[in-house]
C-alpha cells in the first residue's frame, strides 16, 4: 500500500507567521506581511482607504472567530515562544463577549467590515468601547425586563489590543479631544486607543477597528460617566456628549494613527459633528488662523460644499428616536461658539426653531446619502425631498460566514453545485440544481434538524435553570412553561417552531400575533398541531413602551397555552445577542418579522433565517419587499398598500393592529398545514431552497460592500476590482441611480 501523502503543514512556522508587530503594538493572527500591507495601505499618501465611523460595532467571538478557527484546525495549543503561547492560550480560551452593540446598527457594522476584510477593501473603523457595555436583560414574570449592568475586560478580550504611543513605546497612545465643560471653560478629554482586528477567513487582511476608550483618569469625571454606556440616555446633555465623543474623536484620532481616507463613512448621523472639525480645518486652512472671526456665512457653506466631497451617509430608520435633536442652549455647553455658529447656518430644524437638528446636517454634508433599501429609499426622499435628488438605495446585508449554521456550512460543503460559496455568495445561484435532488434535500432536512435541536435543547435547558435558579436570584422565571412539570413543559423539536428576536420597539409590533387570543388558539385547536412561538430581544431601559410589549408577551403565556390545550408554547428568552440570534435564524422553521409598514428600514435577522435556508412570514416592509417572491421564498401579510406622510406615525391609533392581525390568521392555517401536512413537506422544503437559491446572493453583505465602492472615493488594484466586480454584479439596489452614472 502506498503511504499517504500528507501536506506538509509546519505548525510551528504556521503559528510564528500569526505574529506581527509595528511601533503601535504587537497583533496576534495575521503575519508581519499582512500587517505591513494593510498599515501601508491606511496611511498612504494619497489616502486610498475609506475610514467607517459608527456608535456601535457588533462582531462576537462566538459567531464568528476565524483565528481561532485556525487554530483549532491545526491543534495548536501551546508554543514554547512565551510571547505565543500567551496569545494562544487567550484566543482559544479567552473571553468571547463583546458587548458594544445593542442591536440591528452594530451587526450590520460588524458584518461590513468582515467583509470589507473578506474582500479586501481598505478600511478602517471608529467606535466607542463603553466599559460598562449596553445593558445586561433579566426578565421576571412579574416585573418584565431588568437592566444590570456587567462590565466587561477589554484587557482580557482577544483580538483587542492597547495600542502604545510610538514615541513612548511604556505608555499607551492617548489622544486629547477638544471639550467646552459648560462653563465657557475649555477642558480637553482624553482617550485611550485599542484596536480590534477584524481578520478575514485567510487570516490575510483585516480591517482594524478603532475604539476609543475615555475611560482613563485624565478624563473629567462627567465625560467618563458618559462614555460608560452605548446609548445612555439618562439626560439630553449625556445623550449629546457622548455622540461628541464619537464624532469629536476622529479627526485626532486619524491624525494620531497617521490614516489618510478621504473618505468618511457615516453608518448613521451619530458621529456627524465630525463634520464641524473638517469645515473648521478647511477655514483655517482659506481664511487662515483668524477664521472664527473671519469667515463669511458664505466661507462656511463653501467650505461645508468642500467638506461634503469627502463624506457618505447612511441613514437607518425613518422612526423619530433615531435622530438626534439637541437643545441650542444646551449644546452651547459643550461646544464652541464657531461650533455654534455652524450648526445655525447648516442644522437647522424644520419644526423647531429651537433645536439643532443632526440628521439635517448629515444630510446637508456629504456626496451621497444611502437608504439601506428600495422602499426606505422612497420614504426617505418623501422625507427630506430637499436632498432627493442624492439619496439613494443599497440594501442591507448580512455576513453569510457569520450567520450561517455549522450544521448548514457542512451541508453547503459537501454539495459540489455550492462549490466556492465562502468565497463568492453568488455560488448559491446553483441551488436551483440542487432543488430535484432527494439527497440534498435528505441532507437539509438533517441539518436542520440539528439546528432546531440544539435551540430547543437550549430552550428546554432554561426553562428548568431558571426555575432551579429562584431561591438565589429571587427572579421568577419569565415563562410560565417553567412552571409546569416535565412532560408538559418541554418544547418539542417536531412542533413548527417559528422565531421572533429583534429590539424592543412599538413599531416592531412584537405582540401582533397575540392580539386576538382567542382566534389564534382556534386555529391551533383546529388544525390540531402543536406549535412553538420563540421571542427574545431586548427594549431600552428609559423605552418603557418597548418595555411594557415584554412583559405584555409574558402575560399571554398562560391563556395562550390553556386556550390552544397546551399545543402552543410561547417563550421568551432573556438576554438576546449575537449568538442566540444565530442559533435561532437557523434552528426555527419560519422566521416572524411584523414592522408596521413602512417603519422598518431595512430589517436584517430574516436575511440571516435566509441563509440558513429558513422561510420568512414577514410585513412587505424593508429588505422582504425586495426578498419575497410569491409562492417562493416564504409568505407575506398585512397592509401593503402606498405609504405617505401619515404612514410614518407611531402612535398606537396608526400601528394596524386590528387589520394587520387579522391579515395574519388568515394567513396561519395555511402555513401549519403546509409544515405539518406530508403531502405539502415538499412544497415548504422548495421554499428553504428558494431561499438559498434567489436571497442567498443577494442579502449579503459581499454585495453591499461592493454597492458602496460606488459611492466611496478609492480605486482598488486590478484583482481587487475583480472580485468587487464579481459582487457587484449580483444585484442592484438601484438601477435608477446607475442608470444616471
Ligand atoms: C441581526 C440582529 C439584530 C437586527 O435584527 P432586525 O431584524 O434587523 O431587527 C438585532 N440584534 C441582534 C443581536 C442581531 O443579531
Amino acid at each position: 500500500m502506498k503511504k499517504p501523502h500528507l501536506p506538509l503543514v509546519d505548525n510551528d512556522q504556521a503559528v510564528h507567521d500569526m505574529l506581527a508587530s509595528n511601533s503601535l503594538g504587537t497583533f496576534f493572527g495575521v503575519s508581519q506581511k499582512v500587517l505591513d500591507q494593510v498599515w501601508h495601505e491606511l496611511t498612504a499618501a494619497d489616502g486610498n482607504s475609506v475610514t467607517y465611523v459608527s456608535m456601535e460595532i457588533g462582531a462576537e467571538r462566538d459567531v464568528f472567530h476565524p483565528i481561532k478557527s485556525r487554530l483549532e484546525r491545526l491543534e495548536i495549543t501551546d508554543s514554547t515562544d512565551p510571547v505565543l503561547d500567551q496569545f494562544i492560550k487567550k484566543f482559544l480560551h479567552g473571553a468571547e463577549k463583546l458587548p458594544n452593540y445593542s442591536g440591528g446598527l452594530g451587526v450590520l457594522a460588524g458584518d461590513t467590515l468582515k467583509s470589507f476584510a473578506d474582500s479586501r477593501i481598505p478600511a478602517l473603523a471608529i467606535t466607542l468601547l463603553y466599559r460598562k457595555g449596553y445593558f445586561s436583560q433579566l426578565v421576571d414574570s412579574r416585573l418584565g425586563q431588568i437592566a444590570w449592568t456587567s462590565e466587561w475586560r477589554p484587557e482580557e478580550t482577544p483580538s483587542l489590543y492597547l495600542l502604545r504611543d510610538p514615541d513612548h513605546p511604556d505608555h499607551p497612545l492617548v489622544i486629547e479631544v477638544p471639550f467646552s465643560d459648560g462653563h465657557d471653560r475649555n477642558s480637553v478629554a482624553h482617550a485611550q486607543v485599542w484596536l480590534k482586528m477584524e481578520v478575514n477567513s485567510t487570516l490575510d487582511f483585516f480591517v482594524p477597528q478603532i475604539l476609543l476608550d475615555y475611560s482613563i483618569p485624565s478624563s473629567p469625571e462627567w465625560i467618563r460617566a458618559a462614555a460608560d454606556h452605548l446609548y445612555d440616555s439618562s439626560s439630553e446633555r449625556t445623550k449629546a456628549i457622548q455622540r461628541r465623543l464619537l464624532g469629536a474623536g476622529i479627526v485626532p484620532v486619524m491624525e494620531a494613527l497617521g490614516v489618510t481616507s478621504k473618505t468618511i463613512h457615516l453608518n448613521e448621523q451619530h458621529g456627524v459633528v465630525v463634520v464641524l472639525h473638517l469645515i473648521a480645518r478647511e477655514l483655517f486652512a482659506t481664511v487662515g488662523p483668524g477664521y472664527a472671526t473671519l469667515a463669511t456665512d458664505e466661507d462656511i457653506i463653501r467650505a461645508a460644499d468642500k467638506v461634503a466631497g469627502r463624506v457618505v451617509y447612511t441613514i437607518h430608520t425613518p422612526v423619530k428616536a433615531g435622530h438626534d435633536r439637541f437643545n441650542r442652549d444646551l449644546y452651547a455647553e459643550l461646544g464652541h461658539a464657531f461650533c455654534q455658529r455652524t450648526l445655525r447656518l447648516l442644522a437647522r430644524d424644520k419644526e423647531q426653531p429651537q433645536v439643532y437638528n443632526f440628521t439635517e446636517l448629515a444630510m446637508r454634508v456629504n456626496r451621497a446619502t444611502n437608504s439601506v433599501s428600495r422602499l426606505h429609499k422612497e420614504v426617505t426622499r418623501n422625507q427630506f425631498p430637499e436632498y432627493a435628488a442624492k439619496i439613494s438605495a443599497i440594501t442591507n446585508g448580512v455576513h453569510h460566514l457569520t450567520w450561517i449554521s455549522d450544521a448548514k456550512a457542512e451541508l453547503y460543503d459537501s454539495f459540489a453545485e455550492l462549490k466556492g460559496w465562502r468565497d463568492d455568495p453568488s455560488a448559491f445561484a446553483n441551488a436551483k440544481l440542487l432543488l430535484a435532488s432527494n439527497r440534498f434535500r435528505a441532507y437539509f432536512e438533517q441539518a436542520w434538524q440539528q439546528d432546531t435541536r440544539r435551540l430547543i435543547d437550549y430552550v428546554n435547558g432554561m426553562l428548568v435553570e431558571h426555575r432551579n435558579q429562584m431561591q438565589e436570584t429571587w427572579i421568577d422565571p419569565p415563562n410560565y412553561l417553567s412552571y409546569l412539570e416535565e412532560g408538559e413543559r418541554d418544547l418539542s423539536p417536531e412542533a413548527l417552531t417559528i422565531g421572533f428576536a429583534r429590539r424592543f420597539s412599538t413599531y416592531k409590533r412584537a405582540d401582533l400575533i397575540f392580539e386576538d387570543l382567542d382566534t389564534l388558539a382556534k386555529i391551533i385547536v383546529q388544525i390540531g398541531r402543536p406549535v412553538n412561538f420563540i421571542f427574545a430581544g431586548k427594549a431600552h431601559p428609559a423605552d418603557e413602551p418597548g418595555k411594557s410589549l415584554i412583559k405584555l408577551l409574558l402575560d399571554y403565556q398562560k391563556d395562550l397555552y390553556l386556550k390552544s390545550n397546551g399545543l402552543a408554547r410561547l417563550v421568551f428568552i432573556p438576554g438576546y445577542d449575537m449568538q442566540i440570534a444565530k442559533m435561532m435564524v437557523a434552528g426555527v422553521h419560519a422566521w416572524l418579522n411584523n414592522p408596521k409598514r413602512p417603519l422598518e428600514a431595512s430589517g436584517t435577522s430574516g436575511m440571516k433565517a435566509a441563509m440558513n435556508g429558513v422561510p420568512n412570514i414577514s410585513i412587505m416592509d424593508g429588505w422582504w419587499v425586495e426578498g419575497y417572491h410569491e409562492g417562493k421564498t416564504g409568505w407575506k401579510f398585512g397592509y401593503e398598500g402606498p405609504v405617505d406622510a401619515e404612514s410614518l406615525s407611531e402612535s398606537p391609533a396608526a400601528l394596524l393592529y386590528a387589520e394587520d392581525s387579522a391579515s395574519f390568521y388568515n394567513l396561519f392555517p395555511e402555513i401549519l398545514t403546509a409544515f405539518n401536512e406530508p403531502a405539502l413537506r415538499d412544497g415548504y422544503l422548495d421554499k428553504c431552497i428558494m431561499n438559498l437559491v434567489l436571497n442567498c446572493p443577494i442579502f449579503n453583505t459581499h454585495r453591499m460592500a461592493a454597492e458602496y465602492l460606488d459611492r466611496y472615493a478609492i480605486t482598488l488594484d486590478r484583482k481587487t476590482a475583480e472580485r468587487i466586480q464579481r459582487f457587484r454584479a449580483l444585484y442592484d439596489s438601484d438601477p435608477e441611480f446607475s442608470a444616471r452614472r
